[in-house]
């Protein structure tokens, strides 16, 4: 067995960890988020050996570098192949220009991906304990699904998933409110930011101690960690030549899904540049462009809303891979090596009118589907190569199911059919708890799950 991986905070304050640790500790007590002391990496014949494989078997090649030595190679393999029981179509739309859906999971974003195997994996140190865990998830849409789905029907679990009554689309909310099983939905009058906050203090409230309340939170390793598994096979699924570099444009909001490629980078898979594509939440390139970020607040509401993020969380470990040093309210402590960072990346904000207009063309010139954040990768793609001569191998990342966000493709005419995991939600019958928002109330229902 190799030796054990360990994760450090990049506030560099906190003390070193071991996996098991990072995944239920979450968040270092310094402010900082974990990251590997030590990025471990695939020979290019190695790389070479993975081409053409399924899915399960590239995501378990990889996940396994990190958690050998935590992990028995036998569980990690049914962990892997449990969490990846779906399809990973990966679609040529002109040229050697690719994208990768990521949407066929049981909630139909990529987020499906991470909260899968996290959940799994937390299971497998959970089954060796006796008292049940309560996850405590408050969301504004996406990751609560996600993450309720993720944990249904797990033994030694059981979700707590809040989410804004008001604020979440009907479909949102049934994605959560119909699960039943070990999932309790609770509908909150107040505003997600209350429910947040609500969140926080429950963890840290001794008198809950006795629930073993849990984070799933979007910062913890263990929800970047798998996104390395996708970002490989968009590389091994396709034919190249040895050691062929790919242009890779990633759809960006809170950056877990592009600090994972800038991973598979360190890895060993060869990537020509990462394209950091943002909708118009451009505070990332616009600092790659000037070497000044500013955070935007309020983040801008575009079309692509999973990534209306105005300073994002996984900005802490990307400069930490170049060097730097930003803390989580985006105050700069030390630049990252920015000439290495333009050599390897690129930003490119795309608007709402480009998006949409995207949509449209895509669908109609070569009879694709996308939805907001696949178009806003696809059209930083396009815009790239159409700044260079040469075409080459790339792709670009589809977040979610077209049908999850239909509009832009109802204007042009198209009725997205609903993928199996969505079809019948209309009809279930929603279950959920409604509670007013304050604190109190919520301490009383969570200690009530106790008895
Ligand atoms: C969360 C999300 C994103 C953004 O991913 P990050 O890892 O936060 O950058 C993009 N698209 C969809 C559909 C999402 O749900």
């Amino acid at each position: 067995m190799q030796q054990k991986i360990l994760y450090a905070s990049t506030s560099g304050k906190a003390p070193v960890v071991g996996f098991r640790e990072a995944l239920f500790q979450g968040q270092p007590p310094d402010g900082g988020l974990y990251l590997p002391t030590h990025i471990p990496t695939l020979t290019p014949d190695e790389i070479e050996a993975l081409k053409g494989k399924p899915y399960r078997e590239v995501a378990l090649a990889v996940l396994s570098r990190f958690l050998e030595g935590d992990i028995p190679a036998g569980d990690l393999e049914r962990i892997t192949f449990d969490a990846y029981n779906f399809e990973v179509p990966i679609e040529r739309v002109v040229a050697r220009r690719y994208i990768i859906r990521l949407d066929r999971g049981p909630t139909a974003s990529f987020k499906d991906f991470a909260a899968r195997f996290m959940a799994r994996t937390m299971q497998y140190y959970q089954s060796r304990e006796d008292a049940e865990r309560i996850i405590l998830v408050a969301t504004s849409g996406d990751t609560g699904s996600a993450i309720a789905n993720a944990f249904l029907g797990l033994e030694g679990f059981r979700v707590v998933v809040t989410y804004p009554i008001h604020e979440v689309s009907d479909r949102q909310a049934r994605q959560m409110n119909t699960l039943g099983g070990n999932v309790i939905a609770v509908a909150s009058e107040a505003k997600f930011d209350q429910l947040q906050a609500n969140a926080m203090r429950a963890f840290e409230d001794p008198d809950l101690a006795g629930l073993r309340l849990t984070s799933a939170n979007s910062i913890n390793w263990c929800r970047l960690m798998p996104q390395i598994g996708y970002h490989f096979y968009g590389y091994t699924a396709l034919e190249t030549e040895k050691g062929e570099p790919i242009l890779d444009a990633v759809s960006s909001g809170n950056f877990g899904n592009v600090t994972a490629d800038f991973l598979t980078m360190r890895m060993g898979k060869p990537v020509r540049r990462i394209l950091v594509a943002t909708n118009e939440n451009d505070e990332f390139p616009a600092f790659l462009e000037t070497g000044i970020y500013k955070p935007i607040r309020p983040s801008r509401a575009c079309l692509s809303n999973a990534m209306n993020v105005g300073n994002p969380s996984n900005l802490r470990r990307l400069f930490a891979l170049y060097g730097g040093r930003i803390d989580r309210n985006g105050v700069v402590d030390r630049l990252p090596d920015l000439d290495r960072l333009r050599r390897d990346a690129v930003g490119i904000s795309i608007s709402d009118h480009l998006t949409r207009l995207t949509i449209r063309r895509v669908y109609e010139d070569y009879g694709v589907l996308l939805e907001p954040h696949g178009a806003v990768s696809w059209a930083a793609l396009c815009r790239y190569l159409a700044l260079r001569e040469e075409e080459c191998l790339s792709i670009a990342t589809e977040t979610a199911h077209p049908a999850k966000f239909p509009e832009p493709l109802r204007e042009i005419g198209v009725e997205p059919e609903l993928p199996p995991s969505m079809k019948g939600l209309d009809e279930k019958a929603p279950q959920f708890v409604r509670l007013s928002g304050d604190y109190g109330e919520f301490k009383e229902f969570l200690l009530g799950l106790g008895g």
